[in-house]
């Protein structure tokens, strides 16, 4: 209920409850630094700074919002949390706050990611969460799906009915999801509120702020304290999100009420979405395999406050590998998005002779997603064009309102 409470609160702060603090000390806060070296490689006037987020337990910044999940459930009497994962993150991140909070905690893992990356179920089941593949034979919905497509590569979209059917079916359980809704980009503003103190020490201010948007969350965390002071104290921060090529919800989606599911049990949310029925290709950035967008950041988007564009994960890839190559940190395949934006960002600032301040979010690492870099270093990576006919069909089935 407290979240369902932050969910439709028009409060401007909210207070972090002192056990959800307590376990924040754990990683927070997260470091901001200065990409020097990658400024060098670049030779820009440019200054780049990233705020990363990879040093969490999990690896990402999804802890900032499983951490007061399972801390309101868990204040509430709930017992066992049920949710899906795509890449892992956010199932890594839910288990390791479940074992915080002493809950049972249920992951759904789409497929393609279970059979690719074993060790991100292995991290979930060592903070004591169980795993299923999604579509699974243990929901009906799952059965429902394998008895049409035996041998599907499962989605978000599909994972999400599956955990929601679970919780919607047993009286110890809740739903729990890792980004899209306002509570959870509430909860990833503390990464903005951090960056504004931390680029203050640093006498700072960015003029253009930088995220991956797969559901919003990261994006939202970083930019929305910055869109605040756009808004009440005229600043100028330019707020750009980046999407993959292959799942561009927020660049060719359309504004619209659309389900977050695929199956179609979640409450409708008006976002950019290209359709709850579309299934993205297989690209590695699993946290940007998304048909829709969180509902505040489209109704930025839609405004003219926030800017988006797309890339090509071969090219988000080649910038994660120069940036890993000068920085050291190996990024997360979805945080190379904001990686190439930032350096091309870098690049066109040289050639204006500008010393532009760019800030991007370094949303996690990407030490579980080794085989994405070998799939590019083996020259085997591919890109996806943006599957026009695949989203004006699954447009066509939006529910009328
Ligand atoms: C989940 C994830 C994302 C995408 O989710 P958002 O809600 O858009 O932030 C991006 N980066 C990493 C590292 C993730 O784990």
């Amino acid at each position: 209920m407290a979240l369902i409470m932050q969910e439709l609160s028009a409060e401007r702060n909210i207070e972090i409850p002192e056990r959800v603090r307590d376990a924040y000390t754990l990683f927070r806060p997260s470091p901001l630094y200065r990409a020097h070296r990658l400024e060098q490689a670049l030779g820009t006037p440019a200054h780049i700074y990233y705020k990363y987020e990879g040093g969490s337990p999990a690896g990402s910044h999804k802890p900032n919002t499983a951490i007061p999940q399972a801390y309101y459930n868990q204040q509430e009497g709930v017992t066992r949390l049920a949710t899906e994962t795509g890449a892992g993150q956010w199932g890594s991140s839910l288990a390791f706050a479940g074992a915080l909070f002493g809950l049972e905690v249920k992951v759904y893992m789409v497929r393609a990611s279970y059979d690719q990356k074993p060790y991100r179920r292995l991290l979930m089941e060592t903070y004591g969460a169980s795993i299923v593949a999604s579509p699974s034979p243990t929901t009906n919905y799952g059965r429902k799906v394998l008895s049409e497509t035996p041998d599907s590569p499962g989605s978000l979209g599909m994972a999400i009915s599956e955990a929601v059917e679970d919780a919607a079916t047993r009286d110890d359980t809740k739903y729990a999801l890792g980004s899209v809704l306002n509570h959870v980009l509430l909860h990833q503003a503390i990464i903005g509120q951090e960056a504004i103190e931390q680029m203050g020490m640093a006498g700072e201010s960015p003029d253009v702020v930088i995220a991956c948007a797969g559901g919003g969350s990261n994006f939202a965390g970083i930019a929305f304290p910055l869109v605040g002071r756009n808004l009440t104290q005229g600043a100028k921060h330019r707020i750009v999100a980046v999407e993959p090529e292959a799942a561009p919800s927020l660049t060719r989606g359309v504004y619209a009420y659309d389900f977050g599911d695929t199956g179609m049990m979640t409450p409708l949310v008006k976002m950019h979405t290209l359709g709850s029925g579309f299934i993205p290709e297989p690209i590695h950035a699993g946290g940007l395999r998304y048909h829709g967008m969180a509902p505040q950041v489209s109704l930025l988007k839609e405004n003219g406050y926030i800017e988006a564009r797309s890339v090509h994960q071969t090219a988000a890839l080649e910038a994660g590998i120069q940036f890993a190559r000068t920085e050291g940190i190996l990024p997360a395949p979805e945080s190379t998005h904001a990686i190439r934006a930032a350096i091309d960002e870098a690049l066109e600032a040289k050639e204006a002779g500008e010393a532009r301040v760019i800030l991007f979010s370094l949303s996690g690492h990407g030490h579980f997603d080794l085989a994405a870099y070998g799939s590019y270093l083996e020259g085997k990576m591919q890109d996806f064009a943006f599957p026009a006919e695949k989203v004006k069909e699954a447009l066509a089935a939006l529910p009328k309102i």
